[in-house]
């Protein structure tokens, strides 16, 4: 079984922060095509106030986790702030206590953040929103992480389908958020949303898969002397 320590993951967040000050301009186009173009600037102030706030602290996962969501709930405008917010916050819930993380801790994680943006959000698959990105990549992960029992190929998996995801909002029709009021004519454009999702889950599934080791089971690692 593969894991990663919880204690060792914070860098995974300053790693996530930096991907999305690089998109800053790339997300703030794509928003200016079905809304009023702030969605990179948003994301890059929130992750770079996070990233501030967490440089040099060695964190562990989860502790970064709930920085950034606590960061992103209470610094952001605009939808994303609430609904990143809650979905960091509920990643971070979701690994409180957890020491190793293996392929089940980081399904719960992904399954827990899924949950608290769609109770605060309340948008489906097919919505046009960044749930097009996350849930078939939660999917993607849970499905492989069954059948292969292989963290790694579980996580390329989660990227692949997030990406997937992201480019099949392109032929969507908006039905919640902002880009929903040009009805028809948000058609043919990729969402802001989903597209800063992937990213981050990209960047999720990267740092992890960097860090993983093989875990050993707990009891023999008790027996120990
Ligand atoms: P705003 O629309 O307030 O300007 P942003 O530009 O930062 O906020 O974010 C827009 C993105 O928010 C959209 O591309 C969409 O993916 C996402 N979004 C909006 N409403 C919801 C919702 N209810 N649930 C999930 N995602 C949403
Ligand atoms: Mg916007």
């Amino acid at each position: 079984m593969q894991a990663f320590s919880n204690a060792g993951g914070g860098d995974i967040v300053l790693a996530i922060a930096r991907r999305i000050v690089e998109n800053r301009g790339y997300l703030s186009d794509i928003d200016g095509l079905i809304g009023d173009g702030d969605h990179g600037v948003n994301m890059a102030k929130g992750f770079s106030l996070a990233a501030e706030r967490l440089r040099g602290e060695a964190q562990s996962l989860a502790v970064s986790l709930a920085t950034l969501g606590d960061v992103l709930m209470t610094e952001i405008g605009g939808s994303m702030g609430p609904l990143y917010g809650v979905m960091f916050s509920g990643f971070a819930d979701a690994l409180d206590s957890v020491e190793e993380i293996d392929a089940p801790a980081f399904e719960r994680m992904l399954r827990h953040g899924l949950e608290e943006v769609q109770s605060i959000g309340d948008a489906k698959i097919g919505d046009k929103t960044l749930i097009d990105a996350f849930a078939p990549a939660l999917q993607a992960f849970s499905a492989t992480a069954a059948k292969r029992d292989d963290f790694a190929a579980a996580l390329d998996a989660l990227i692949i389908a997030a990406e997937k995801g992201r480019d099949s909002t392109i032929d969507l029709v908006a039905k919640i958020g902002r880009a929903a009021r040009l009805g028809e004519r948000s058609r043919g454009v990729l969402d802001p949303g989903a597209t800063s999702c992937a990213i981050i889950l990209r960047g999720l599934a990267e740092g992890a898969k960097a860090k993983l080791h093989a875990s050993k089971p707990r009891k023999s690692r008790e027996a120990q002397p």
